[in-house]
């Protein structure tokens, strides 16, 4: 039997491996701002928003520290990174993002960010990679801001923050961004969005809605939503990263696949047709994972061995779930050196071309 809350070693002063962390939040000021104000005039409709930013858009001191951290893009973030052991931060836009804006709102935070997060990473481009942001329901723009982000400004993939508002990207008409980050040869990291207003209310009385156990339901719900669609058939190199070890996804991979092929062999419901690969399949071969916020040998090596070696990175999940000490753990996992670089480093250069 494991041990029960595993202290976690100090790090490897001298790791045969670059650290890089690939699901690092940052914010820019304009959005922070809007999130305030958002908050103090209760205008957002949106209970999973407001029960989170309602606490971290506030006065605390914890508060103040996350709104610190998480808008910087210069020393306080680089100190944070040194002081953790940290090498390369792949950075991308905070939930919910421009995600809770009117679409024409969204488009234009999500350039106005793009171009700072591009400015930040010719300040640091030894240390900073990032991802663009886009507006998911511009079906005219989310393409185009993607591919601007990724062939003008030099960022290496997309970040989508959950549901919009309550939308999620199952229905083809929504589909042109993934059709060009497949062109593009990038991948898009599906980052949870509290639970939609949908499907929220029993997770708020007690606290489950976010981190705890919400972003997992939601953010596991999504991906699934785009599988059965068919967005992989449509498109069958797309890579779409899952943090938190999957979201549990790897875990239920068997019964996920089996409960599938038998709903769309019945032919019981309108919208599961039969696709032209298993669920497992698309599992495997387009998706990678990540441990953030996940500090613990077990799951990651649960997904290395039945996912693949190849497909899980390392992410500490910044500054949400800022720990210091956490790649101790990790640099003490008990996997071949290869296996311990793979997650580390090798896996994210590869993903994200980092050179
Ligand atoms: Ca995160």
């Amino acid at each position: 039997m494991s041990e029960r809350y595993p202290a976690m070693p100090p790090r490897n002063p001298n790791p045969p491996y670059k650290r890089i962390a690939t699901e690092e939040a940052w914010l820019t000021p304009e959005i922070m701002a809007l999130y305030k104000k958002e908050i103090s005039e209760k205008t957002i409709n949106d209970p999973g928003f407001n029960q989170l930013w309602g606490f971290f858009a506030g006065d605390s001191d914890m508060a103040q520290n996350q709104q610190r951290r998480i808008q910087s893009l210069g020393a306080d973030r680089l100190a944070d990174m040194d002081a953790s052991g940290i090498d390369i931060a792949v950075l991308s836009l905070g939930s919910p993002g421009v995600q809770l804006f009117d679409t024409a709102r969204a488009t234009a935070l999500a350039a106005e960010s793009n171009d700072q997060l591009a400015e930040a990473i010719t300040r640091h481009p030894d240390r900073f990679v990032g991802l663009a942001a886009f507006s998911p329901l511009d079906t005219d723009n989310a393409a185009k801001e993607l591919e601007r982000g990724v062939t003008k400004l030099g960022l290496r993939g997309g970040i989508l923050n959950g549901h919009t508002l309550g939308t999620y990207l199952d229905d083809e008409k929504y589909w042109q961004v993934f059709e060009a980050a497949e062109a593009l040869d990038v991948p898009i990291y599906l980052h949870p969005n509290m639970p939609s207003k949908q499907m929220i209310e029993p997770f708020l009385s007690r606290a489950l809605d976010a981190a705890i156990y919400g972003f997992a339901c939601d953010t596991g719900l999504h991906a699934l939503r785009l599988l059965i669609a068919g967005v992989f058939d449509r498109f069958p190199k797309l890579q779409i990263i899952l943090g938190h070890c999957g979201e549990a996804l790897p875990y239920w991979l068997y019964r996920i696949d089996f409960m599938h092929s038998r709903i769309a062999a019945t032919g019981r419901h309108p919208n599961v047709k039969p696709l032209k690969r298993r669920a497992w399949d698309y599992l495997c071969d387009n998706f990678h994972y990540t441990s953030s916020g996940v500090g613990w040998e077990p799951p990651i090596r649960f997904v290395q061995d039945q996912i693949g070696v190849d497909r899980m990175m390392y992410a500490m999940d910044y500054p949400w779930q800022f720990v210091k000490e956490e790649v101790g753990a990790l640099d003490a996992m008990d996997i071949s050196d290869a296996a311990k670089k793979a997650f580390f480093e090798d896996n994210a250069r590869k993903l994200f071309k980092i050179a």
